[in-house]
């Protein structure tokens, strides 16, 4: 059985028993479809039962290949054996004691480690949470309580999480927040990497909307406590920021005294090829949020702030699981993986992936091909076209995932090898030109 184990993570590629999906996994989708809430909004039908490194095993013996990582979370890859002993190691010893209210060694341990990996340049403080969405909640507590204005302002494509708060700062899609209202108020969605275009037809990236137009006409600088800001657009389709609109955005927030609230829950943990998407582009947030890769996979979020920042009072904010001691652990696993070698790494097989699939954008069915690290978006003419590539990349043992309108996403676990990267890249113009050549537009 160990021989299997071993053997899964190493293949280059899919290895295909059956047409995907197999019989097994229908028959889990077609139980799963009569329990599971409606509103899950599964992508295909991919039954994972095992995974190591970049590969998953299905219910019917496939092996596909994971270039989605859990939706980012894997950022270790599946079942790494560093983080699996880490997880191990602490469930025997104490699986779950609540920190906001007792002192769990490995709580304070990862929180160390995360301020020390923060990009302040100045003592930090954090705070655990169980997922994106909460980090978020957070940050917007911590900044309207620490500044004493009610605003945000947040971007349209932006995706922050679906609870209240969160949904209230997402601008990506309407189904998020239609019926839900009224959401809370007091948040301003502005263009991301708006343009300005001068006289003589040049254009510049500047956050120009917000001093032209919201600080004008809807709301004052000086009511507004944070701008919320992604430095790649995640769900909203793997938009790189322009780096003078993000160094704008930050001397904005220092002109007007608004926190800069770096939300890195997709971005971070090495994905883009250093811990942190802030550190690629040289702009510093006054605080950053953390999830989905922090703990390989296991439920744990962070919110990062200056020291001076998190100035709020006792009994303000906390919560019974954040910072689970397991989560906890894996997380302390995980950054030390990222930065020996899985961050560089990224960044390595982030530019052998770019530049195999560059030249997509030739072709008439490709806008554009984007990327920082290993967070790379294919956009293509239409959402359906989008639509059957993802389908033809699984048909294939390939797995990726739209986002944005009419993009699919590269996100694969960080321990991706050359040889996997380039047989996903195969596998990914093999499913365009297959596409192509069915007519579809
Ligand atoms: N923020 C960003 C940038 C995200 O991409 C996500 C999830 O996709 C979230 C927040 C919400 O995270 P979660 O689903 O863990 O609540």
């Amino acid at each position: 059985m160990n021989d299997q184990v071993s053997r899964l993570g190493d293949h280059s590629g899919p290895v295909l028993r059956t047409p995907l999906p197999g019989p097994r996994a229908r028959r889990t989708v077609a139980e799963d479809e009569q329990v599971t809430s409606p509103s899950l909004p599964r992508a295909y039908p991919c039954v994972p039962v095992r995974g190591e490194g970049c590969l998953i095993e299905d219910a019917d013996g496939n092996v596909l290949l994971d270039f989605n990582a859990g939706i980012a979370t894997n950022s270790t890859g599946h079942a790494h054996p560093r983080v699996v002993a880490a997880v191990q190691e602490q469930a025997a010893r104490l699986l779950h004691y609540c920190s906001s209210d007792f002192y769990v060694p490995v709580y304070a341990e990862l929180c160390a480690r995360l301020a020390g990996l923060s990009p302040f340049g100045e003592d930090a403080r954090v705070f655990l949470a169980n997922s994106g969405t909460e980090a978020v909640e957070a940050s917007l507590k911590l900044a309207r309580r620490h500044t004493g204005r009610p605003n945000v302002v947040s971007f349209l494509g932006s995706f922050h999480g679906r609870t209240y708060g969160s949904v209230s700062v997402t601008g990506s899609q309407h189904t998020y927040r239609d019926g839900f209202g009224p959401l809370p108020p007091g948040v301003f969605h502005a263009p991301y990497n708006d343009t300005f275009t001068h006289p003589d037809g040049t254009r510049t990236t500047v956050p120009g909307y917000l001093e032209d137009v919201l600080f004008t006409r809807l709301t004052a600088p000086e009511e507004v406590a944070a701008v919320l800001v992604e430095p790649v657009l995640g769900e909203g389709g793997y938009v790189p920021a322009d780096a003078d609109w993000l160094r704008g955005l930050r001397a904005l927030c220092d002109r007007h005294g608004i926190l800069l609230i770096a939300d890195e829950v997709q971005t971070g943990c090495g994905r883009t090829g250093a811990f942190w998407a802030c550190d690629r582009y040289g702009v510093t947030p006054d605080i950053l949020l953390a999830g989905k890769g922090l703990a390989s996979g296991l439920p744990l979020s962070a919110m990062i702030a200056r020291a001076g920042v998190m100035d709020w009072p006792v009994g303000t904010h906390g919560s019974t699981f954040g910072g689970n001691p397991v989560s906890c652990a894996a997380a302390l696993a995980t950054a030390d993986l990222v930065t020996g070698s899985l961050a560089e790494n990224a960044l390595k097989q982030g530019a052998f992936l770019l530049d195999r699939l560059q030249h997509l954008a030739d072709g008439p069915h490709v806008e554009s091909v984007t990327g920082l690290g290993l967070m790379i978006g294919v956009t293509f003419a239409s959402a359906r076209f989008a639509a059957e590539v993802e389908a033809a990349c699984f048909r294939r043992g390939l797995l990726v995932l739209q986002a944005g309108d009419r993009t699919v996403r590269v996100s694969p676990p960080l321990v991706l090898r050359e040889d996997q990267a380039a047989t996903g890249a195969d596998l990914l113009c093999e499913a365009v030109a297959a596409c192509a050549a069915a007519g579809i537009r």
